[in-house]
Parts: structure tokens; C-alpha cells; sequence
């Protein structure tokens, strides 16, 4: 009896404890999803962008820094950043020349922090690309090696070997922050007769259009002028967070279109010219990928006509991360919209469009605003919708 009182006195406890227990899980997950909806802005978010025709879109950041050069963190903390934001592919680019972190890590071999991201990464749908900065001042200024088989192969004094061994090495190699005021005051890109050459003999494919938060008109023009890839980068150092995620922003990426999500074929993307750089509401590329990039990006939901009016109620979806900012272009007017508006990332927006008179097809014709295919220039974008 006595033991059956004390098996009795446990069994209160336990229930109490579990009771408590339950009422702490009910009070946690209540403070969580509060808090998930707090920060709902600001957590990392995934980044979408859908595919076009005939090519998948593979999301790339591909200058990056880690300790291993001059950035403040880890390799493995570049390809968590990377999972956060639903990213396919990255490179992390350390400087071959320049290690301020050598007395505390003194690795000879400079393909180390690519071998790190490479470890941590294999559980993950996420493609490392080996990658290198060779760092120089300008006429040379900077520029990343991709593809690369061997960074260590890339050292040299001089500046011509570095692009030499990087062509052997079948690399993709593209300017970085042409417009970057150390190397240029005017915050204007200069193409020197170095670079020139390095074009001529096709040992530099690229520039960058968008290098972390600044964007050049000018690299643009230099970019169509010279048949060299558009490109977009964070040229992270600090933490993605700190940058750009707790102000609500993503970083800026590459949008490759790439036959299927392998390095081959992103390598062969790049080569072609296959991209759009990105950088929130900002899109730059070439009409052939930007066009029907904007085009996918918005879906038509409904299109009904308000019962016995010719106004035609249009629900746009945008599945994009970037908020896209339209004008119409259309012979008809807006019922009770700006001519020009936004449909924010992943939210939608009603037109309602006066036709004057019940149509069977509408051409939604818009300028994308955010977006250029050269300076000044924007891409006109059109809809067919089938009405009932
Ligand atoms: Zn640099
Ligand atoms: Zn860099």
C-alpha cells in the first residue's frame, strides 16, 4: 500500500511535468512563430527566379571571400549562406596575392578553401566552382578565374602569366568592379590596352555590371560593346546577413541559363553569354534572356470583365524575388491605377484595364522599368491573354 502511494505521488509529478512541459512547447512554438512573423522581412528568404524556354535558371553568386583571403569567415559558412538563399551555384574567389590572415593561417596551397566548400557542400544540390581573384593594380586591375583546375598554377609576378595558365586551364575569366573608385576616381570603368589584348585573344569573357551594391552603366556599354558576359556579384567579405538580408535586400546574383544544373553546362552558359546580373528591383541583361525572364516572371491568374462594364480586371502574380515596376503601354488607360506600378516579389496587383468594348484577346503591353538591356533602355514586354 505504501509503495503504491509513493507509485501514485510519481505518477502526479510526471503528469504535472509532462503538463508543463506541454504548456513550455505550446509557449515556444507560440514565441517562434510570432517571432518567424516578426522577422518575416528580414529572415533569409529564398531566392526564385523561373526558368524561359528551352533553358533552367540557375541563381549564382560567383566572387566571394572567405578568411582564406581577405574576407571574415569560414568557407562553410559561404555554402550556408548560400542553402539559406536557395542558390545553385557559387565560387569563392580569394585573392591569389593578397592574405591579410596568413600569420594566423598560413596555407600555402590557395585551392584550400575551395576543397572546404567542396566538403561542405556535398550533402547539398548546391554546385562549387573553383575559383581564384588574381589582384592587380590597374591597367590590369581585378579579375576572377573560373573552372580552374589548379589555383596554385595561376601565381606569378608578372600579370600576362596569370591569364595565360587560366585560358590552359579552360577558365572563365571576367573583370571585377571595373566602375571601383580605388582603381578608378571617376567611378567610371577604364578599359586599358592590357584588357583589350586579354579580349582579342579571348583570355577575358566577362565583366561585372553589378559588383555588391554598385552598378555601372558604363560596365554595361562595355560589356555590349566588347561581346563580354554580364555579370553580377556580392564580392562578399562580412556576412550575407549583415549586408543585405536584415535590411530586407537579397545580394546581388548571376542569372545563368544553362541547359541543365551541372558545371559543364553552367560553364558553357557563361561562355555564350547566357545571363541576366540582378540586384533586387534591378535587372541588366540581354534582351533574348531578360525579355522572357520578365515574361515568366509574371503570370496571369484571371482576367474577367466587371459584370456589364468593359473594365477588365487582370490579377498579375509576380513569382519572382525581384519587385518589378511596369508602364503601360497599352492604347487603353487604368480604371483606378498609375500608369506605372509595382507588383512586389512573390505578391500580385490587380489591373483593371478599360478596353471600351469586350475583347476576346488582350496584349498586355508593358515597360519594365527596372530593367535595361543597355543604358537607358528598357524592355517593352507583351502578354497575349485569351478572354472568355
Ligand atoms: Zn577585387
Ligand atoms: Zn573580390
Amino acid at each position: 500500500m505504501h509503495n503504491f502511494r509513493w507509485i501514485f505521488i510519481l505518477y502526479i509529478l510526471a503528469n504535472i511535468y509532462a503538463m508543463k512541459k506541454f504548456i513550455f512547447i505550446i509557449i515556444s512554438s507560440f514565441s517562434i512563430s510570432s517571432l518567424s512573423c516578426q522577422v518575416h522581412s528580414h529572415g533569409a528568404q529564398p531566392i526564385n527566379y523561373p526558368n524561359i524556354e528551352g533553358y533552367i535558371t540557375l541563381k549564382t553568386d560567383l566572387h566571394q571571400h572567405t578568411v582564406f583571403s581577405d574576407g571574415n569567415v569560414w568557407p562553410n559558412i559561404r555554402v550556408m549562406e548560400a542553402l539559406r538563399e536557395n542558390l545553385d551555384a557559387i565560387s569563392l574567389t580569394e585573392h591569389l596575392e593578397y592574405q591579410p590572415h596568413i600569420t594566423d593561417i598560413p596555407h600555402p596551397d590557395r585551392n584550400r578553401s575551395y576543397e572546404l566548400a567542396l566538403q561542405e557542400a556535398k550533402e547539398h544540390d548546391l554546385l562549387i566552382i573553383p575559383g581564384s581573384e588574381i589582384t592587380r593594380s590597374v591597367p590590369v586591375g581585378h579579375s576572377n578565374a573560373l573552372f580552374i583546375s589548379d589555383a596554385n598554377k595561376l601565381m606569378a609576378k608578372d600579370a600576362l602569366t596569370p591569364f595565360k595558365e587560366a585560358k590552359k586551364q579552360n577558365a572563365f575569366v571576367f573583370w571585377n568592379h571595373p566602375a571601383w573608385h580605388a582603381q578608378s576616381p571617376t567611378g567610371n570603368p577604364i578599359l586599358s590596352n592590357f584588357q583589350k589584348e586579354l579580349i582579342k585573344n579571348k583570355e577575358l569573357n566577362g565583366i561585372e555590371v553589378i559588383n555588391s551594391i554598385n552598378y555601372s552603366d558604363e560596365a554595361l556599354t562595355l560589356a555590349l560593346e566588347n561581346n563580354l558576359t554580364i555579370m553580377g556579384t556580392s564580392d562578399i567579405h562580412g556576412l550575407i546577413d549583415w549586408n543585405y538580408t536584415e535590411k530586407g535586400l537579397h545580394r546581388p546574383i548571376t542569372l545563368v541559363f544553362a541547359k541543365e544544373k551541372s558545371i559543364e553546362s553552367l560553364r558553357e552558359a557563361l561562355f555564350d553569354g547566357r545571363t541576366v546580373a540582378v540586384y533586387n528591383a534591378l535587372l541588366v541583361g540581354k534582351p533574348e534572356f531578360l525579355n522572357p525572364l520578365i515574361q515568366a516572371s509574371i503570370q496571369v491568374k484571371k482576367a474577367t470583365y466587371i459584370s456589364e462594364t468593359q473594365i477588365l480586371e487582370v490579377l498579375l502574380e509576380n513569382v519572382s524575388s525581384s519587385d518589378l515596376l511596369f508602364e503601360n503601354e497599352m492604347p487603353y488607360t487604368f480604371y483606378d491605377s498609375s500608369p506605372v506600378f509595382e507588383i512586389p516579389a512573390g505578391g500580385s496587383y490587380t489591373l483593371s484595364v478599360k478596353t471600351l468594348e469586350k475583347l476576346q484577346t488582350l496584349n498586355l503591353k508593358l515597360t519594365a522599368l527596372g530593367a535595361y538591356t543597355a543604358p537607358k533602355q528598357h524592355p517593352v514586354i507583351e502578354w497575349k491573354i485569351q478572354l472568355d
